[in-house]
């Protein structure tokens, strides 16, 4: 049987044989992400599909309960507190994890039928400043390019991006293009696997990636490297762009400077960038996660505006994200930020969409951001919440704020694989899901590539699809004509349908996957859409024709700034949370995996000896890290690869597996202002060794 991983946005295809609950992988060759690779996590599935700890019942407070009593409680309170205090006061909390349709039904549910936005995705922790910055220069969410172009590429630059633990499938195939001759730059503030392997590392000081791709830009323009018949016909903005640029000093030497790396090899990357004509920027969560992220995001896509550098065959920006369906829930419109199907909350988009569900409402405008959201809990606007295949007590920022906001909630769904989860421990309501490998439905990777996951083990106890939970809700609540669904391949094409509904020239648009047969969906190939009847798009922009209203991209003059909250006497370094190669997210599934525990067994703190040395910490030793938000215990790693002056903690560590090594309650819940993006990557901290208050 063909499936997809169920961990990062590679999406890597897998063939599966199951005996029982014994599943075997390997990776699956005719799959175009992958090839038929598979990193440590993909190899590992088999150990993570047992049922111990699974959520196998519907439970009320600590009680089993029938899924007519738990939906029936439900449906019940929601729709209390939407009579009492309207529909914003009810909110979805989903999942990069969720499955496309999944995401359509609760989407749908929030948006058409309680009539509020108030549904955001833990994507929104990963790649929403990629997001507002491609509405912004592109005029809709549309990564251009594809993995294919990373073959052709003759220059592949990576922007907080260490794919060689993120990414690892595609760092394979990048180091197969790299013994080729493709060079690697890698702009990044630590020295990772993947900085440690590129023909160039700049390790930049934190939050100066604006100040750099600025300096790019104007060095481009300084060399004559622009495209300027590219930039007459298909960009506006480039003079706006260019006056912000004047603003400040863009020598080289100052912007090496400012970013706090050598002279030289700053400027050899300016000589390699101008000279390459095929080249690929990648970027993923070390610059989203940022207060800066969209101006990160803006900066990288004016370079590739400026210089042509996109719709060609190696040529592109390219946003890499993190989930594995997270482009599934900006698509349908899992986020509170957009309506569905790429259309935001104009009249006409939400006519449009509220006559295509039959709905007896529409959200009129944006809901609340994840953030705010969990803001909104804890300050008592949001009285009914619904966590859908996340654990946001672990992966919030500001944490502990956030556990606090689920202890104050006054109701409290959490639909979840796994019984135990820290987020769960607040639900009132506990609604079992099925899991990978027992789920039915699509993903769509970063590529814009659409695949199956296809179940391979029977439904174990009485766990059902999201999707399903979802629909039986609403039909609890009275909305049942419209969420009638009996089969994925239903609901799946209801979505597709909506991609083309009265407006044929979305770019996001399935076209004939709307006409699927059951079979069809079934035996449904990996694909990119747009999807016409020749088949799938691998790049978008081909003809230098955007989806903005003149048809032009648009380049928006960003300057640099620093981070959100500086770092001070009391707090000196810079804290960097982010994940390590083995583990995936709050750990209910790597958890499990023996193999994959090896490699970072307990959480670490990663230090420079230069830091290290006056504080008296040593290699090993047990280490508080504190910040204005709280503290973690950690071993101090001391290496050189971390940049003097911050430090990196692994994200991973729940209360179930190390209480005291948590990293996110100790982060700022600072966002960037346009994405609600948290900025992760940078918290003011300082490190004591463990024996000091
Ligand atoms: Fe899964 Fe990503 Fe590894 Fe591929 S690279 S096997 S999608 S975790």
């Amino acid at each position: 049987m063909r499936t997809t991983c169920p961990y990062c946005g590679v999406g890597c295809g897998i063939s599966a044989e199951a005996e029982g609950r014994a599943l075997s992988v390997a990776g699956d060759p005719a799959h175009p992400a992958n090839l038929g690779r598979l990193c440590s996590k993909g190899s590992a599935l088999g150990a993570t599909v047992g049922l111990e700890g699974r959520l196998l019942h519907p439970t009320i407070g600590d009680r089993p309960a029938t899924w007519a009593e738990a939906t029936g409680l439900v449906a019940r309170r929601l729709r209390e507190a939407i009579a009492r205090h309207g529909p914003d006061s009810v909110a979805f909390y989903v999942s990069g994890q969720l499955l496309t349709e999944d995401y359509y039904a609760a989407n749908k549910l929030m948006k058409g039928f309680i009539g509020s936005a108030n549904i955001d995705t833990n994507s929104r922790l990963c790649m929403a400043s990629a997001v507002v910055a491609h509405k912004l220069a592109f005029g809709a969410d549309l990564v251009p390019g594809c993995y294919e172009d990373l073959d052709l590429a003759d220059l592949v630059v990576l922007s907080g991006h260490n794919a060689a633990w993120t990414h690892p499938v595609l760092f394979r195939r990048l180091e197969a293009a790299r013994a080729r001759g493709q060079r690697h730059v890698v702009i990044d503030p630590r020295r990772t696997d993947t900085a440690e392997a590129a023909d160039l590392h700049l390790p930049i000081a934190p939050q100066t990636d604006v100040r750099l791709w600025n300096g790019l830009l104007a060095d481009l323009i300084r060399r004559g490297a622009i495209d300027l018949a590219f930039l007459s016909a298909h960009v506006g903005g480039f003079a706006e762009t260019e006056a912000e640029l004047a603003r400040a000093d863009q020598s080289p030497a100052a912007v090496a400077a400012d970013c706090g790396v050598p002279l030289a090899d700053l400027e050899r990357f300016f000589r390699w960038f101008a000279a390459t004509p095929r080249t690929v920027s990648l970027f993923s969560m070390g610059a989203n996660q940022s207060a800066q992220g969209v101006a990160k995001g803006l900066a990288i896509l004016n370079v590739h505006l400026a210089t042509g550098r996109i719709g060609k065959p190696g040529a592109c920006p390219f946003s890499i994200t993190g989930q594995p369906n997270a482009m599934g829930g900006r698509e349908t419109g899992g986020m509170a930020t957009t309506l569905a199907a790429h259309m935001d909350f104009e009249e006409a988009a939400r006519a449009r969409v509220r006559r295509f569900w039959g709905a007896p409402t529409i959200a009129e405008r944006p809901g609340l951001r994840a953030v705010e959201m969990f803001e909104a809990v804890r300050e008592g606007r949001i009285k009914a919440l619904w966590i859908m295949a996340t654990n946001p007590a672990v992966s919030l920022p500001d944490a502990g704020r956030v556990r606090e906001a689920l202890a104050a909630c006054p109701f409290v769904v959490v639909s979840d694989v796994m019984a135990a989860t820290d987020t769960s421990a607040f639900a009132h309501v506990r609604l079992p899901a099925l899991a990978w490998g027992e789920k039915d439905g699509t993903v769509t990777n970063s590529e814009r590539r659409i695949s199956r996951q296809r179940p391979l083990l029977p439904p174990p106890g009485e766990a059902r699809a999201d999707w399903r939970i979802v629909a039986d809700v609403a039909t609890a609540m009275g909305f049942g004509e419209a969420f009638g669904w009996r089969t994925p391949a239903q609901v799946f094409r209801e979505w597709a349908r909506l991609t083309a509904y009265d407006n044929p020239d979305r770019v996001l648009n399935l076209g004939p996957l709307a006409a699927l047969t059951p079979e069809a969906y079934d035996a449904l190939e990996p694909v990119q859409w747009p999807v016409t009847a020749a088949g799938g798009a691998p790049r978008l922009f081909t003809d230098g024709r955007f989806q903005t209203p003149d048809g032009r991209g648009r380049m928006h003059p960003v300057a640099a700034e620093g981070p959100a909250e500086p770092v001070d006497p009391g707090y000196p370094l810079a804290l960097n949370t982010g994940r390590v190669r083995d583990h995936w997210h709050t750990l209910t599934r790597t958890g499990l995996a023996p193999e994959l525990c090896r490699h970072a067994p307990e959480p670490y703190v990663e230090i420079h000896p230069a830091d290290a040395a006056p504080l008296g910490i040593a290699e090993g030793a047990l280490t508080r890290i504190v910040t204005r938000q709280g503290e973690a215990v950690a071993t101090a790693r001391l290496s050189d690869r971390q940049r003097p002056g911050s430090v990196f903690l692994p994200m991973h560590w729940t209360q179930a597996f190390a209480p005291a090594g948590r990293a996110n309650p100790l982060v700022a819940a600072r966002t960037d202002p346009r994405s609600g993006q948290p900025e992760f990557k940078h918290t003011p901290a300082r490190v004591r060794p463990y024996r000091e208050t």
